[in-house]
């Protein structure tokens, strides 16, 4: 563990005379309190719009969170209270949203797709007052696993240490209009310090049960304002945010990018390529931040090319390939610039904005972020302004991720930079497969085979052996015609013997999680 290395030469370049000092920048301490001033301003120029075209300005969208704020105080919520929040993106739920972080409270984000036992286990685990859901049948499961606490027959999840909410639980539905219902010079808002908990944003949970990590206003605040400095993002932007907002690549990056930015965003109900062409042809957006599925979808249905109308093209939550930055490249002429970060570190790594922008590699660590690497098993440590502070009631659990007791947080993924400061990722650490008692790293493997025209798909995972300890076997998505001979043949120039695939089964598609991340544990699964 000792071993680590610090990235220490490269940074992401800034603008010429900008710099990213977090105390100066976090001096505001509170994310709610920054916005609030740079929405003040030119309160009549436009925020939001929900995809049809019609605008909210920043003095009506400020107003509306003081209007939220009220409905959720006369709830009876007080700071350091919990609010689910589990809806499509709307101006109203982004409304709340705001709301909730001006009263001090805890949001905490609910993939919407979640069944009834997730919704039950989140309930359990953070106590929630309150809960912003745009469905009743979402609406129900989070009442009834609220109601089986209160009763005492709910099952005690890891926040059964949490005070209890001060009131019952009270369901807000964005559908509805939000009135104004009161004077909001009688609530306390903005009273948050950089320290005050902002987020529980629970991680995706393609290993394990999800864990609620705990993110702060400075955290958030020092995220986003990296990204404003080092993207050149300014006030005359204006995002297309198709990305669902119960995640942070589109609630962290994309809303509190553009409300830290005094910029404006639109707001897709869910993303569609058609949504994405209507907004490029009738609402002059000058940035597109997606998930590589979500390129990949651009291309198949002729949409990509628009991209070149664009300023700023950003992907990341999961790796694009170099095929899919090459096709991209080659429809519209745009270099997306990859980024990576996880859900308790925020953003921590991208390509630069001036500079090459470089396939194959998540780029440099961004102004703020600090950057080591294992000389010995190729993990990434992160330490900064944006690095969580531990998981919700789970000390065991956040011990783990910070092995080294000095704020270093161990990521999972391996990867190596070059002489010229780019990071690459190969993956998670518990995808490593060790075949022979090699290491053959499952990115490099997919890479290969990547290239192949025939080949859209491919997730390779370990299987268990008797002789080898475990098999490369590779998942792949492709023309019918293709054979596993042939696949091998193609990659044996590229990868040694012990990296090739033993066996290659041919699939429909992959399973992804709803940011486009590969589950490889449910492929290793099918292989057991
Ligand atoms: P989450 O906590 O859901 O944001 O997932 C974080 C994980 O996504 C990271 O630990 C990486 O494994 C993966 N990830 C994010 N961005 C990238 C990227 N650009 N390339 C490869 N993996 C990525």
């Amino acid at each position: 563990m000792a071993d680590i290395v610090e990235v220490s030469n490269w940074q992401v370049h800034l603008e010429p005379g900008q710099q990213f000092d977090p105390s100066e920048l976090l001096a505001d301490g509170s994310l709610a309190r920054s916005w609030v001033k740079s929405l003040s301003s030119n309160s009549d120029r436009e925020l939001f719009c929900d995809g049809e075209g019609e605008w909210i300005s920043r003095g009506e969208f400020l107003k509306l969170t003081e209007n939220a704020a009220f409905s959720l105080y006369s709830r009876g919520l007080r700071a350091g209270d919990r609010v689910i929040l589990s809806a499509n993106p709307s101006v109203n739920m982004v409304a709340y949203y705001v709301a909730a972080l001006r009263l001090s409270l805890a949001v905490v984000p609910v993939n919407t797709s979640f069944t009834e036992a997730e919704f039950g286990y989140i309930v359990n685990s953070v106590l929630p007052s309150a809960a912003i859901i745009d469905s009743e049948k979402r609406a129900s499961w989070v009442e009834m696993a609220w109601s089986e606490i209160e009763a005492g027959s709910g099952f005690v999840g890891p926040g059964s240490n949490l005070p209890p909410p001060t009131s019952g639980l009270a369901i807000f539905d964005p559908r509805d209009r939000i009135m104004n219902s009161g004077e909001s010079e009688e609530i306390e808002l903005d009273a948050s310090s950089t320290e005050t908990v902002a987020l529980i944003a629970f991680t995706s949970g393609t290993t394990g049960r999800p864990k609620g990590a705990i993110l702060t206003h400075g955290n958030l605040l020092a995220c986003a304002k990296s990204l404003n400095l080092a993207w050149r993002w300014t006030s005359e932007d204006r995002l297309i945010l198709g990305l669902p907002l119960f995640h942070i690549h589109g609630l962290g990056v994309g809303i509190n990018g553009t409300l830290c930015a005094g910029s404006s965003a639109i707001l897709l109900p869910k993303f569609e390529p058609a949504l994405v062409d209507k907004s490029i042809e009738g609402l002059s957006p000058s940035m597109f931040f997606g998930v590589p599925t979500m390129y990949q979808k651009l291309l198949d249905a002729n949409v990509a090319a628009k991209l070149a109308r664009l300023r700023l093209v950003v992907s990341g939550s999961a790796p694009m390939s170099r095929e899919l930055h090459r096709a991209i490249r080659q429809v519209s002429g745009v270099e997306v610039l990859e980024r990576y970060g996880t859900t308790e570190t925020l953003i921590d790594i991208s390509n630069p904005y001036d500079g090459q922008r470089i396939p194959g590699t998540v780029g440099m660590p961004l102004p703020g972020v600090r950057v080591a690497i294992s000389n010995s098993t190729n993990e990434i440590f992160i330490k900064g302004p944006t690095v969580f502070s531990g998981y919700l009631a789970n000390a065991k659990a956040t011990r783990n991720v910070f092995p080294l007791d000095d704020g270093w947080f161990s990521t999972g993924d391996l990867g190596s930079v070059d002489d010229h400061g780019y990071i690459s990722i190969f993956g998670r650490s518990k995808d490593l497969i060790i075949s022979g008692g090699f290491n053959v790293y499952p990115r490099e493997v997919e890479e290969a085979f990547e290239s192949h025209p025939l080949v859209s798909e491919v997730a390779v995972v370990g299987k268990p052996s008797e002789i080898w300890g475990e098999e490369v076997t590779a998942f792949i998505v492709g023309d019918e015609g293709l054979s596993s001979d042939e696949l091998i043949d193609y990659v044996s120039n590229t990868l040694a013997k012990y990296k090739q695939p033993k066996s290659i089964i041919f699939v429909k598609s992959l399973p992804r999680n709803a940011m486009g991340k590969v589950l490889y544990n449910l492929l290793r699964d099918q292989l057991e």
